[in-house]
């Protein structure tokens, strides 16, 4: 593997020739032992090698798919510097393997205005990161969930979408009302499911774990009837405004991926995304198990006595919605398999020590998860319950169809002969451990620090420049 990037992060790719690696297709469905060449930010040749070529490459080693995309990150700019910046979230990103990330809306204040986007737009410029910045904006004006934002203006500015995430939609009304402009605007509303007051101090998924350790019930109804409410106000906005769409981001239990299913089966324009830590991790974390949620036993406690191995209540695994059971965690992966969800997306959420490393109930929702989420999501293609196809699918080609013409760009994620290069190389084997502190985000909150992960990426291109380069040993 050979790069003459120029001058670093943000420069056009000069050259860049990889051979005798795994590339994955996604877009073309194809994938097997090959190699690309760039030419001056360009794809310039993909080769397909034949098998009497092809000997001593498989999947395990060197791959080269399309860059990855995330629908759901937060970068805190503006508002909340110090957890994470525009610049930062990109670096993160690019480290992680990411070419497209979409930016939630609730910052401080909200992107409910074009002069927000505006802002966010030319802090990414300055960044000088080729990573692409896409952005949500808010449902509801200051995201109050009290009346609508300026949808039209916010869609005229660019806005892939819309979504109050942070909080759901808080009445049926305003769901109807936002899925009716949107719809007519061509966007999707990006839906946080839950209802406020089932979880008004809630603190871990309502269940075993919860009840011995004393944190209080977080259930699942909470989501899965904001789900039932958007699924059963959609076909009706659909008779009117054939073009309404409905996201629903970072769905966790079973109850709610069947009521996707259905909804799908019967045809309805709803999509849907799962993230890494609902996949592998499981509320068992919270009793100090680390095991993945495939791998859970059902006795977090682990010596079979009981007895508290591990401290308890790590606040990096609090998030919104909580780490749910190991059965809740397999109805993710089952989705992906069959089409329920479309994409693996994040929810990247960065925060500061201050607000993080403090006692389970009080700490922020969220793990700094954009830089792990390879990792995590290979350990699921190491166990064999995923191919590596789709997972590098689910990153890709998946939520690039979620943001369907606001994808903008002429072609899906893929390996494309002269198309701007946008692509991950990751040595799919080569292990790492992931330290906070050698994290590109500003966000240390992650509860995999010291774990090792495989799947270390070597380089990141994007729109054709440099994104992230590893250092060489
Ligand atoms: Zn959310």
């Amino acid at each position: 593997m050979t790069v003459v990037a120029g001058a670093g992060v943000g420069a056009v790719v000069a050259n860049l020739e990889i051979s005798r690696a795994w590339l994955v297709d996604p877009a073309s469905g194809r994938e097997g032992p090959g190699g690309i060449v760039v030419t001056d930010g360009v794809v310039e040749a993909v080769t397909w090698l034949d098998d009497a070529d092809a000997d001593g490459i498989d999947d395990r080693g060197i791959v080269v798919a399309p860059g990855f995309v995330d629908l759901h990150v937060h970068f805190r700019e503006p508002g909340n510097e110090d957890a994470e910046t525009v610049a930062s979230g990109l670096a993160a990103a690019a480290h992680g393997g990411f070419t497209t990330v979409c930016l939630m809306p609730n910052t401080t204040p909200a992107l409910d205005d074009p002069a927000v986007l505006a802002g966010v737009r030319a802090a990414a410029l300055a960044s000088g990161s080729p990573v692409r910045a896409l952005a949500w904006g808010a449902v509801t004006a200051g995201r109050a969930g009290a009346s609508l934002a300026a949808l039209g203006e916010l869609a005229d500015a660019g806005v892939v979408g819309f979504s109050d995430d942070g909080a759901g939609v808080p009445s049926a009304d305003l769901v109807r009302s936002a899925l009716t402009y949107a719809g007519a605007l061509g966007l999707p509303i990006v839906e946080h499911a839950e209802d406020a007051t089932q979880t008004a101090g809630a603190e871990a998924n309502d269940g075993f774990v919860a009840t011995v350790l004393g944190l209080r019930g977080w259930p699942a109804a909470a989501e899965e009837s904001a789900v039932a409410r958007d699924l059963a106000i959609l076909p009706e906005v659909v008779r009117d405004v054939p073009a309404a769409r409905l996201h629903l981001t970072h769905l966790s239990t079973a109850g709610s991926l069947d009521l996707v299913r259905r909804a799908k089966a019967a045809g309805l324009p709803v999509t849907c995304d799962v993230t890494p830590h609902h996949l592998a991790f499981s509320d068992e974390w919270l009793a100090g198990a680390r095991r993945w949620a495939w791998e859970a036993t059902g006795d977090p406690w682990g010596d079979g006595t009981g007895a508290i191995v591990t401290a308890p209540y790590a606040s990096s695994l609090r998030v919104n919605p909580p780490l749910r059971a190991p059965s809740d965690a397999a109805a993710c992966r089952e989705a992906l398999l069959d089409g329920t969800a479309d994409a693996i997306a994040t929810d990247h959420a960065p925060h500061t020590s201050v607000d993080k490393d403090v006692e389970f109930g009080s700490a922020a929702n969220g793990i700094s998860g954009i830089e792990t989420a390879l990792g995590v999501v290979l350990a699921m293609v190491d166990a064999d319950l995923l191919t590596l196809a789709q997972a590098v699918a689910a990153l890709t080609t998946g939520p690039a169809r979620v943001l369907g013409a606001r994808w903008g760009s002429a072609a899906a994620p893929g390996l494309v002969e002269g198309a701007p290069a946008d692509v991950v190389v990751f040595d799919r084997s080569a292990t790492w451990t992931v330290e906070a502190g050698a994290l590109a985000s500003r966000g240390k909150n992650t509860p995999l620090a010291g774990r090792e992960l495989a799947g270390r990426i070597l380089l990141t291109v994007a729109g054709g420049r440099l994104a992230y380069e590893a250092e060489t040993d």
